[in-house]
């Protein structure tokens, strides 16, 4: 348990097992390290949600992150109604080995978890978004001072997750291709990159924090439609979005909203024939591909909705900034990345860097063999129908530079290998050029189906141990 890491001087220490734990860390010192000049200290952080804090005590917390882990940064959710950053145990999964052990889908609810000052949402219809779950606890006030005595960093997660039942969310949220209102979003609403901005500003005026780790996972409408991501499902009937704002932000950009969302028709009609095994003449992919040709707008308003979130970061970190320029600004960048070569190629690592401080970059290995089996099953039920799965898999792995990895029916149980980490670090790394930090995202128990594999500490210590490697080797 207290012995170190060959050369790292990491103390290999079990980590803190739980669902809304994952460490990420700071491959900070880019230059090669060199035994005559000391490295900067590297971030060794943990994302922690505020039910740990009311469950096990704030001193106890920080006690056993710095005892157990080396922990010296918190990344401490601080706005989302999901239930990856906030919120026990998710229901169904075995607990962690600390708090308490029960269920609390009942009691969590989400949103904000510090104190909202409504001078800061005069220009957004969500002006009512103070999580319940703990009464007047205010998470970040709570927390700071105990961060600020261990000269412990302190950043707010705040996460693009709502709940359809929140006020204001109607009016502002994305329209799918039905017509139907969703309980998402619209990026391209101005309440909504108000609420962000003003959020972002909120916490930065009237905190002491180190800075913002913004999450937005949600993926554009071509990799929705056909399931492409660890998202799970394929949903070519629901994808989003197509209100007025999104007509809008179309014309400016000359892009005809009809036929973009009559290529999201062709596109449903494709994916549900093959899901019903009705094979195009031509075979899946080719007609999958002549769609694309035809009707180009697929594309175009999948990169709008790119746009559009990326307009939200860059206007947060904007805020951010204009409140104290010292205050770092770090996007989390998705697992997706990491197993679609399609959502890969709209990535630009150079680019990112010009808009974050830091990146955390997901490398969950373990979670990732199920995550990654599922992209390979969904895209080869409909794009790449015609090609076995494990073939499918093996073609993969080489356009994504991966090492050996397991075939596609142990792929879940097996997880993904450090090697995998090791790679998506070094990517990273020599993608963004030094021009912000890459902190490496370790899964730490991140929950998985019953017979994928079950994160072991040991698996924490290897997979830690790759990034920090490769890291070094920059
Ligand atoms: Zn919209």
């Amino acid at each position: 348990m207290n012995s170190t890491s060959g050369n790292t001087g990491i103390p290999r220490r079990e980590f803190l097992k739980s669902s809304s734990a994952l460490a990420a860390l700071a491959a900070s010192g880019l230059a090669p390290l060199r035994a005559e000049q000391p490295a900067a200290p590297r971030t060794v952080g943990i994302q922690v949600g505020s039910i740990s804090f009311v469950d096990e005590g704030v001193g106890t917390v920080f006690d056993i992150l710095q005892e157990r882990a080396a922990v010296n940064t918190i990344f401490l959710t601080t706005f989302t109604y999901g239930r990856g950053l906030a919120g026990r145990q998710i229901p169904g999964h075995p607990f962690p080995d600390h708090g308490v052990q029960e269920a609390d889908d009942k009691l969590f609810h989400g949103g904000n978890y510090a104190t909202p000052h409504p001078e800061f949402y005069r220009h957004t219809v969500l002006k009512a978004t103070r999580a319940p779950d703990h009464g007047e606890l205010d998470i970040v006030a709570a927390v700071l001072p105990e961060a600020r005595k261990r000269k412990m960093k302190v950043f707010c997660s705040i996460e693009d997750v709502f709940r359809s039942d929140v006020r204001g969310v109607e009016e502002v949220a994305e329209v799918d291709l039905q017509g139907r209102k969703t309980g998402s979003l619209c990026l391209f609403h101005p309440d909504v990159s108000a609420f962000w901005t003003g959020l972002a500003t909120d916490l930065s005026t009237s905190y002491d924090i180190d800075g913002i780790l913004f999450f937005n996972e949600r993926n554009g409408p071509l990799l929705n439609a056909l399931g492409a991501s660890h998202a799970q499902n394929i949903a070519s009937s629901r994808v989003t979005c197509f209100c007025e704002h999104h007509q809008r932000a179309a014309r400016e950009r000359g892009i005809d909203f009809n036929r973009a969302r009559q290529g999201y028709q062709k596109l449903d009609h494709f994916v549900q024939a093959a899901l019903r095994n009705q094979r195009p003449t031509d075979g899946y992919f080719v007609e999958f591909w002549r769609l694309l040709v035809e009707w180009p707008e697929i594309v175009a308003w999948d990169r709008l909705f790119d746009i559009g979130k990326h307009e939200v970061l860059k206007e947060v970190r904007a805020a951010v900034k204009a409140v104290r320029k010292n205050l770092d600004v770090g996007f989390h960048l998705e697992h997706v990345n990491s197993f679609n070569p399609i959502f890969r190629a709209t990535r630009r690592y150079e680019e990112l860097a010009t808009q974050s401080d830091f990146l955390k970059v997901v490398v969950y290995n373990n979670c990732g063999g199920e995550r990654y089996a599922n992209f390979i099953r969904n895209v080869g039920a409909t794009v790449f129908r015609d090609v076995p799965g494990e073939e499918l898999l093996g073609f993969n792995n080489h356009l994504l530079n991966y090492g050996e990895e397991a075939k596609l029916n142990d792929l879940a149980a097996s997880g993904l290998s450090p090697d995998y980490v090791a790679r998506e670090t070094q990517r990273a790394l020599a993608g963004v050029q030094g021009k912000c930090r890459i902190l490496p995202g370790i899964d730490i128990g991140i929950p998985t189906a019953k017979n994928s594999r079950q994160a072991s500490p040991d698996d924490t210590y290897a997979a830690t141990f790759a990034a920090l490697k490769a890291g070094a080797q920059e």
